[in-house]
């Protein structure tokens, strides 16, 4: 914890704050220091390099959103946007047998893979180092049996 005199890299102030602890919400104040929450309370007066006034709205964790097909927007809108103004932080795709991931540009997507949209994989843009949305990315049981399938489909193919 930074002492009094030292700056907050970023501080939330006035707004109402809901820990995820299931401790009644609170109006309350956050400091930021290296990424990490550094003090928590009434830090009025407490210097900062930048500040965010939250007044009138809630300040809570991220929620995790545990069963996502996101594969395909991640990479063409790494930002995310319509998670993150959601309070979404983390996103899980993958764990219900459906990723693009091990799958290759040019691979035949048979339902349910098409729900993922393969045009859009064409226009993929980079994904940020540090992307708002943490991504959690399973390389699920359907995609790499079409894999495996496609594969030795063109193998056989080859042969006559
Ligand atoms: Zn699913």
């Amino acid at each position: 914890m930074p002492d009094s005199a030292s700056p907050f890299d970023l501080l939330i102030h006035g707004g109402t704050l809901i820990d995820g602890t299931r401790a009644p919400r609170r109006d309350a104040d956050i400091g930021i220091v290296d990424g990490r929450i550094a003090d928590i309370g009434d830090l009025a007066g407490r210097p900062a390099r930048r500040t965010l006034d939250a007044t009138g709205r809630i300040v809570a964790p991220g929620f995790i959103d545990s069963h996502t097909h996101d594969d395909q927007a991640l990479l063409s809108d790494p930002a995310m946007p319509f998670k993150v103004s959601q309070g979404v932080t983390t996103v899980v795709s993958g764990n219900c047998g459906i990723s693009i991931a091990p799958l290759r540009a040019g691979t035949p997507l048979p339902a349910p893979l098409d729900l993922l949209d393969a045009s859009a994989r064409a226009v993929a843009k980079p994904i940020p180092r540090e992307p708002p949305v943490t991504n959690a990315t399973l390389s699920a049981n359907e995609a790499i049996r079409n894999l495996v399938e496609w594969q030795r489909h063109r193998e056989l193919s080859a042969r006559t």
